[in-house]
């Protein structure tokens, strides 16, 4: 995309901001001032511009799913690669219809997950332009269970299309402050309706067949899918590194991602050979330490981000892309972290943080001290 076109689309937008009442939320009726507010937005979406709403995994940069021009759009706000697909967020599990070639495995997962953070992988239909799936003949849909953007899709009468709202590479938003960061100005709306729920994007899985690959894993864990049919794969970039020139099943998954300025170091070793070291490393002053709840009365309170408690993976993946964003702006020149277990939403956890991390893990064997690893 040429420079005047990015200009013309997304800078300098006046971006509205509305704000939805939390309480609203939570009994999911709205007052008319707020579906007013909503159909304006929804109104906005239809004659092809950008607005922001929130999710229960993270907030989406939502536009028209049928539009060519509206995809393009979105790539530009988040200067995002154009090979990297779009999720279609559709109000009712059915109306996949309407944009895939559905299947019986499709419904089960639908009536065990849906609405809810599920993002499923199917052939598309030609309703779907491929500027919104990065030229992909498949189409990724999914319908969230945050009223809010269920009402919003409702209104619009449209799909919507909708990536996470950070700019390319950042972490992505669990609330407006984090959008108003990175999208102000380049899009027309940005609906506040408080913190994210889950805190990381949907589990995606991909249909081909009878065969089942979690291409990306969320707050649906890999057992819950299990639950559904036998033998759900796991591509193999969820945990590993890609290889040089390797394919991945998912565009997403070559990209640089969540990552903060300062390189981030996973922890693996016993717990309390990794607090010995991390007390150590914590005399140095310029760096930062994600740590446990429990650890935060052992190590200095200027170089720590409490990250949730040491058994509460869930609580860590609500925190892990706040906590992201903070260390940033505390510039620190290096970031510990522990590295997460693998089981249940902690694999979510492992894959965010692994790549935030590029693959880096020291391990900590008993009686290292911090000596500057890197
Ligand atoms: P985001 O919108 O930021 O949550 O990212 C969406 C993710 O879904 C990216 O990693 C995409 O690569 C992936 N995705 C979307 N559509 C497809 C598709 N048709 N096939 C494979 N991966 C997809
Ligand atoms: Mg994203």
């Amino acid at each position: 995309m040429n420079k005047s076109t990015l200009e013309e689309d997304n800078y300098m937008k006046q971006t509205k901001i509305l704000l939805i009442d939390a309480a609203e939320i939570s009994s999911a009726t709205f007052s008319n001032e707020t579906v007013t507010a909503l159909e304006n937005a929804a109104d906005v979406i239809r004659q092809g511009g950008l607005v922001v709403f929130p999710t229960e995994t993270v907030y989406g940069l939502g536009a028209d799913g049928t539009s060519a021009d509206a995809a393009r759009k979105i790539y530009a706000a988040k200067n995002r690669p154009s090979d990297n697909p779009l999720i279609i967020h559709i109000e009712k599990p059915e109306d996949a219809e309407l944009y895939a070639k559905t299947c019986e495995l499709y419904y089960k997962f639908a009536r065990a997950f849906m609405p809810g953070p599920l993002t499923v992988i199917l052939p598309k239909k030609d309703t779907v332009p491929f500027s919104v799936t990065g030229g992909l003949d498949s189409v990724a849909l999914r319908c969230p269970s945050h009223p809010v953007a269920r009402r919003l899709i409702g209104l619009a009468g449209v799909p919507i299309a909708a990536p996470s709202a950070n700019l390319s590479g950042k972490p992505s938003p669990t609330c407006a402050e984090h959008v108003i960061e990175d999208m102000m100005g380049r899009v027309d709306m940005i609906i506040d309706g408080g913190e994210s729920d889950i805190g990381l994007e949907s589990t995606i899985i991909k249909i081909d067949g009878k065969t089942v690959t979690l291409l990306r894993p969320g707050g649906i864990t890999y057992d819950a899918l299990s639950c559904v049919t036998d033998g759900v794969e796991i591509a193999s970039a969820v945990t590993e590194q890609l290889a040089k020139d390797e394919r991945p099943l998912s565009p997403g998954m070559k990209y640089r991602h969540y990552a903060p300025d300062a390189p981030v170091v996973l922890l693996d070793g016993k717990e309390e050979d990794v607090i010995e070291f991390l007390k150590a490393e914590s005399q140095r002053s310029d760096c930062l330490i994600l740590c446990y709840t429990e650890e935060t009365g052992l190590l200095p309170s200027e170089r720590i981000i409490d990250i949730g408690r040491m058994n509460d993976a869930q609580a860590q993946a609500h925190k892990l892309f706040s906590a992201l964003r903070d260390a940033d702006k505390l510039s620190p020149s290096i970031i510990y972290a522990h590295l997460p277990q693998k089981d249940g939403i902690g694999l979510a956890l492992y894959n965010r943080m692994i790549r935030a991390a590029a693959h880096t893990v020291k391990y900590i064997p008993s009686g290292m001290k911090g000596n500057n690893l890197i």
